[in-house]
């Protein structure tokens, strides 16, 4: 097995398949090759919605470096995937900014710190290496070693809201997807969108405009649930012939031959038809679930991890958990709530790595920062 470490000294690409940053702050993705691989780091946090990217920053002003895991394709976790154009304002020292540009902000923020990034994979398994190390693999099997994990995982993973249809999962990834991860990968191709949602209607048009041969959307009502300026596209499009919408009308059965070939639609009041298709993209919304981290020993109420208020610890030592998916008496799920937490987090995550150094706390105006 390769051992990664994501450290100062070897700082480059450490993740299983992901993202790492470059000095140019630009997104650099790249496959794992090596799926033997581990990935050591000083904490390993669970989950890159805002909570997890602030604390590699806090972190980093203490010396340690963070390798982020989530489920989702890219960082950001619920401002990304549920709200990137709508306006925060309880964020300190903004007034007003966009939850797209906060990730971004934050992004930036981490940046001269290194952090590693394993995206696209759940964080499945958490067992006790023989140097007392915690060992967190992946559904992709990629396995991560640090002597602190930070659960930062919000609501819990992200997973699809499913049609009912039987034989759905005959399909899965084979013509079936319910996140666009790659917009080219549908080039050329003939794609069936369901939902009336703004992804559904966003995904519509960014297709439909040059990247898809053929666009239909399918909706089971005659209105849309989506931004108004983008429903008006859709329907402005459909009477110039580049996406075929049908109203009224629902999906309500796959079929292929080991590759998704068709969709029944069931249309009111006329009845059904089959249509020709490569992919069908149900996007029916994502609801969170807490998933394998329910499984893992830890303190649970009320699909929260319980956490004292003094350092963030859960029941597990060497396990912490911070941000939206953490309870204690007072807790509000807010962002800025999140940054707190993360901020003391570390402080005893640091104590914990280092029992014999003192850390004096020294202001980012007197000390700058220092990435690695
Ligand atoms: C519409 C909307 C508006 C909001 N407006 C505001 C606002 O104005 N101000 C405010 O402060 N807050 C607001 N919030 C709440 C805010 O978004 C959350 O408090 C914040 O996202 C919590 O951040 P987090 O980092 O804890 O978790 P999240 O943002 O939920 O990120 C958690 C990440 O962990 C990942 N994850 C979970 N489990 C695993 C696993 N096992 N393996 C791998 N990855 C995993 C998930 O995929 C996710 O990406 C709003 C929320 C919504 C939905």
């Amino acid at each position: 097995m390769t051992l990664l470490r994501t450290n100062p000294g070897n700082r480059g690409f450490s993740s299983g398949s992901g993202y790492a940053l470059n000095h140019k702050e630009t997104l650099i993705f790249a496959r794992n090759s090596h799926t033997t691989s581990m990935i050591e780091t000083d904490i390993l946090l669970i989950g890159a919605g805002p909570c997890g990217l602030f604390t590699v920053f806090e972190a980093g002003l203490l010396k340690l470096h963070c390798h982020l895991i989530d489920a989702l394709p890219q960082p950001g976790g619920q401002l990304t995937e549920i709200y990137p154009k709508k306006p925060i304002y309880d964020i300190p020292g903004y007034p007003e900014v966009l939850a797209g540009d906060l990730i971004e902000q934050l992004m930036k923020q981490a940046e001269p710190f290194k952090p590693g990034f394993t995206l696209g994979e759940r964080a499945e398994k958490v067992e006790k290496s023989d140097d007392g190390m915690w060992l967190v693999t992946t559904t992709k099997g990629t396995v991560h070693k640090a002597p602190v994990v930070a659960i930062a995982g919000g609501l819990g993973c992200f997973e699809p809201r499913k049609p009912p249809i039987a034989n759905l999962d005959e399909f899965e990834d084979k013509g079936i997807e319910y996140i666009v991860r790659d917009p080219n990968f549908y080039k050329g191709k003939r794609v069936i969108i369901s939902g009336g949602g703004d992804s559904a209607l966003d995904w519509s048009i960014f297709l439909a405009n040059g990247i898809a041969e053929e666009v239909t959307l399918v909706h089971r009502s005659k209105s849309f649930r989506g931004h108004p300026d983008s429903v008006q596209k859709v329907i402005d499009m459909s009477a110039s012939g580049k996406i075929k919408l049908l109203t009224e009308s629902e999906v309500i059965g796959v079929s292929g031959n080991g590759v998704l070939n068709s969709v029944k639609v069931l249309h009111l009041p006329e009845g059904e038809s089959e249509i020709q298709t490569d992919h069908w993209l149900p996007l029916f919304g994502l609801s969170p679930k807490l998933g394998p981290l329910a499984d893992w020993g830890l303190s649970i109420d009320k699909n929260s991890i319980e956490v004292n208020t003094f350092d963030y610890s859960t029941n597990i030592p060497g396990i912490y958990a911070i941000g939206d998916i953490n309870t204690y008496p007072g807790k509000l799920k807010l962002i800025l709530c999140g940054f707190h937490e993360a901020t003391l987090m570390v402080q005893s995550a640091f104590k914990r790595i280092y029992p014999d150094k003192n850390y004096v706390l020294k202001y980012t105006t007197v000390n700058g920062v220092q990435g690695f």
